[in-house]
Order: C-alpha cells, then sequence, then structure tokens
C-alpha cells in the first residue's frame, strides 16, 4: 500500500543507497559517511573546510552498515508481487568494485540463511507467493542467467564449452527483447535456482586467470521470466524480472590501462553511461530515451520504462581513500532518481 503510493508520487524508479561495513581490522573513525538517516546521507568531502566540505545526497532509502540482508530486501519485496501480477522489473547494483554489490545480490562467499541476498530472497518469496495463488492461477518460471563482456552477450547457464559463443539480442513483437539462443531453464522450486546460479557463477570464472577480475569486469542478468494462467478464464499474464549485478563503476586511469584492460574499461564506462542516460531520461519524462547505445540497455528495453519498475542499489564504500568514487558513485544516483 505504502509502496503503491511511493511509486505514485515518485514514478517507477526508485533509489536505495547501501554503505557497507569496514573491512574487519580497518579503522572505523575516518569514514566519508558522516550522518544518514533513513532517506539521507551526508559525506565528509574534505575535514579541512567546515560546513563546506559536506554533501548531502536524497534517496528513497538509505541502509546504513549495520543493515541486515532482510532489512535491505524487506523494502524489494512488494516488486516480486509485481512480477507476478505481469509487470517487468529490474534491479540493479551499481558500485565500484568492493563496495557489496554482490553481497546485496548474492550475498557473501560462505552463504547462510541469514546473509543471502537479493536473489535467492526474491525468488524463494516469488515461489511461495505463486503457491498460494495456485487456486487460481497456475504460473510456470524460467530463468536465464546472460553475461555482459567488452559489449558481447554470453550465456552463462551452458555446461563445458558453449562459454564462448557470442549470442545476438532480438527484439520482434510477438515476444518483446529476448536473447533466443541463451538457455531457457523451467524451474519450480528455489533450489533449482541455486544450482543454476552456481552453474553460471562458475561459467563466470571461465576464461579469466583470476575470477575477481572477470566479474568485476562484466555485468550479469539473471533473469526469471513468469508466466501465469487463469485457472477459470484461461486468459495469460506474463512478467519478467532482471537481476542485475553490474561491472565495478570505477574509472580506470587512463594513463595506466592499456590493451585489454583499456578495452574493458571504455566498453564499461560506455554500458554504464548509457544506462545512466535512460534511467534519467525516464526519470525526466523525456520523449526519446537512449536505448540503443549500449547491449544492456538494449537487452533491458522493454523492462525499463512505461510500466515497468526499476529498483537501483547504489553502493558506496566508508573508507576514505574512495572517496572520489563515492562521490561519482553518489552523482550518477542522482542523475537517475
Ligand atoms: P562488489 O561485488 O561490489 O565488488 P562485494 O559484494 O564482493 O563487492 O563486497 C566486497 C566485500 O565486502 C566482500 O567480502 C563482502 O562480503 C563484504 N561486504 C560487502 N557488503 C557487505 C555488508 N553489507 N555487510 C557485510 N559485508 C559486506
Ligand atoms: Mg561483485
Amino acid at each position: 500500500k505504502l509502496y503503491n503510493q511511493v511509486q505514485d508520487l515518485k514514478g517507477n524508479i526508485r533509489v536505495y543507497c547501501r554503505i557497507r561495513p569496514f573491512m574487519p581490522g580497518k579503522p572505523n573513525h575516518l569514514s566519508t559517511v558522516e550522518d544518514l538517516d533513513e532517506r539521507t546521507i551526508t559525506i565528509l568531502t574534505s575535514s579541512k573546510y567546515g560546513k563546506e566540505g559536506r554533501k548531502s545526497f536524497t534517496f528513497n532509502k538509505v541502509f546504513g552498515p549495520s543493515a541486515s540482508q532482510e532489512e535491505v530486501f524487506s523494502d524489494t519485496q512488494p516488486l516480486i508481487r509485481s512480477v507476478l501480477d505481469g509487470y517487468n522489473v529490474c534491479i540493479f547494483a551499481y558500485g565500484q568494485t568492493g563496495s557489496g554489490k554482490t553481497h546485496t545480490m548474492t550475498g557473501p562467499s560462505e552463504l547462510t540463511k541469514e546473509s543471502v541476498g537479493v536473489n535467492f530472497r526474491a525468488l524463494s518469496d516469488l515461489f511461495l507467493i505463486s503457491d498460494q495463488r495456485k487456486d487460481s492461477i497456475a504460473y510456470d518460471v524460467s530463468v536465464q542467467m546472460i553475461e555482459i563482456y567488452n559489449e558481447q552477450v554470453r550465456d552463462l547457464l551452458v555446461m563445458d564449452g558453449g562459454l564462448n559463443r557470442r549470442l545476438e539480442i532480438r527484439n520482434n513483437t510477438q515476444n518483446g527483447v529476448n536473447v533466443p539462443d541463451a538457455n531457457l531453464v523451467p524451474v519450480t522450486s528455489t533450489s533449482d535456482v541455486i544450482n543454476l546460479m552456481n552453474l553460471g557463477q562458475k561459467n563466470r570464472a571461465v576464461g579469466s586467470t583470476a575470477m575477481n577480475v572477470r566479474s568485476s569486469r562484466s555485468h550479469s542478468c539473471l533473469t526469471v521470466h513468469v508466466q501465469g494462467r487463469y485457472v477459470t478464464s484461461g486468459t495469460v499474464v506474463r512478467g519478467c524480472m532482471h537481476l542485475v549485478d553490474l561491472a565495478g563503476s570505477e574509472r580506470v586511469d587512463k594513463s595506466e590501462a592499456v590493451g585489454d584492460r583499456l578495452k574493458e574499461a571504455q566498453h564499461i564506462n560506455k554500458s554504464l553511461s548509457a544506462l545512466g542516460d535512460v534511467i534519467s531520461s525516464l526519470a525526466q519524462k523525456q520523449s526519446h530515451v537512449p536505448y540503443r547505445n549500449s547491449k544492456l540497455t538494449q537487452l533491458l528495453q522493454d523492462s525499463l520504462g512505461g510500466q515497468a519498475k526499476t529498483l537501483m542499489f547504489v553502493h558506496i564504500s566508508p573508507e576514505p581513500d574512495t572517496l572520489g568514487e563515492t562521490i561519482s558513485t553518489l552523482k550518477f544516483a542522482e542523475r537517475v532518481s
């Protein structure tokens, strides 16, 4: 109820900010976050200049370092119902490498019931609600998981060998935007999805010497397709949810990056700014929305704008040495909200 009121006021785009705690062993009295409340954070840009050295940013919601995975998800939950009602939904994790994107979406490397992230919670909610509705609506759920790396789309749900095939994004009137050659796997339980996500994570590491490097240089997108058929009327509703762990937003020093590293950085830069352009033109209700400028925005075209609902988690780190990136992340957030 409250969510819908907020939606009416704000349109279909919401931006949440999450601040990760200090890493164990780091002193915690040096945070760049001077103050935070439910909706606003104040960043200490320089301790030298008093009031001049502070800047505040406002969001639909702010989650401080002690916010639990459960708290973060509770504000995401209404979107799951929307998917089952036939809406398209995108949930993004944005931020520099190490700021907590994967933590929010998937969780830490050792997963427990308490520590699992948005992906698992969203899927288990989806199965729970569809089960509650089963007398009136029969739902079919299937998932795809793809990666966009250097503006090339690859299927992450492949057994060995298929990963290097580049896939095309198609857009036709019958099916909307889709990646027809990516595996679309029917699922009936959360554990089915967990197995597929593990396969996807494993494939994400292939072709890279250091797993973290590849995963921070590519966007991964878990797409959940839902089709519901009303038992009595036969009417069909379709919705889908994209859960996107974006590539790290940090800028790469052009004087240092060469070769592959530079190419990666340019592709990431291009696709994150294309995403920012699309969301900010939607937020400002502009008539032209520049979807064509990156693979990511092409892929998500019919899930961004229109009736679709978007949730962007922007992540920041508290350490002073990340201040430059923190400010640029917050400026990105300001642009899209
Ligand atoms: P990213 O995906 O943005 O590169 P990670 O999610 O891998 O960042 O987070 C970096 C490290 O910080 C990981 O060890 C992760 O478990 C930890 N971390 C991130 N966010 C939180 C949080 N909210 N609470 C506890 N640990 C966190
Ligand atoms: Mg990550």
